[in-house]
């Protein structure tokens, strides 16, 4: 007999009960419930044919500033402006509940923060904070906003030293953040039960975490619309919406009144 979607949900709250060391790994269509498009896909942001690999890429940046900035700047504004969805809140709520221990997230937007998630690795950085190329000054969202939402040409530059700022995102060809994944890998390698919600895999290095928690003896849950090559040795596989399937798990979950009350926000 085929388990219907409701008992595998209830499945999936069973081992986040039995875990004792649990990871979540996001991608894009964790944020897609929110508005936010998959940025690595060509059509998203201001020109229909921009190849992100390119215009995106640190060569590009570094080349042609303008074109990533003018690429980037609908990007940036739906972020800023998105709200965290009900998937975001359920993960936040996993962790204040002790059944999540650390998140992993590919995704920018910072949505899994406003959503009130602590334990997050964010391997592909944020739209939060922008850096100077040149002299190293950070700077916070507030204070390149605005040049960022303007729709006239205005590049974010360094008060310091007049540098071009570049966005604490990592680009197409860019290493990941090495103490990010580092720590990333060590909670991978302690845990007993990882998450994928919302990714398909395809961005690698990133994608290789789930198959080496397999590799390690973790149990897998996946839930994505599309599937992924770690399918086939998945105990649960949800073909759902994130942000129906995960507050769905939580409502499964032992009532503590914290958790329930902010999810339900
Ligand atoms: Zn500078």
């Amino acid at each position: 007999m085929i388990a219907s979607e409701e008992q595998w949900i209830s499945a999936a709250a069973r081992l986040f009960q039995e875990a004792d060391y649990a990871v979540a790994f996001t991608g894009a269509g964790m944020s897609t419930a929110s508005g936010i498009p998959d940025f690595r896909s060509p059509g998203t942001g201001k020109w229909e044919n921009a190849d992100p690999r390119e215009v995106a890429s640190l060569t590009g940046f570094r080349n042609r500033p303008e074109e990533f900035y003018e690429w980037v700047r609908p990007l940036a504004q739906q972020m800023f402006a998105a709200a965290p969805n009900p998937g975001h809140r359920a993960l936040a709520a996993l962790e204040r509940g002790g059944f999540l221990t650390t998140l992993i997230t590919q995704n920018i937007d910072q949505l899994h923060r406003r959503a009130g998630s602590k334990e997050m690795l964010e391997i592909h950085g944020n739209i939060g904070t922008a850096s100077c190329p040149s002299c190293d000054c950070t700077y916070a969202s507030n204070q390149f906003r605005d040049d960022l939402l303007q729709e006239e040409m205005a590049l974010p530059t360094c008060t310091r030293c007049g540098c071009i700022l570049k966005l604490d995102i990592i680009l197409f060809g860019e290493m990941l953040p090495e103490k990010t994944m580092c720590n990333a890998q060590k909670a991978v390698l302690s845990c007993d039960l990882m998450l994928v919600a919302g990714s398909s895999l395809q961005v690698f290095p990133a994608a290789d975490l789930p198959a080496m928690a397999h590799r390690n003896g973790a149990s897998l849950i996946i839930i994505n619309h599309e599937e992924t090559h770690l399918d086939n040795v998945t105990r649960i596989v949800l073909r759902a919406d994130v942000a129906k399937a995960l507050p769905a798990i939580v409502d499964r979950l032992p009532t503590r009144q914290s958790i329930h009350d902010e999810t339900l926000k």
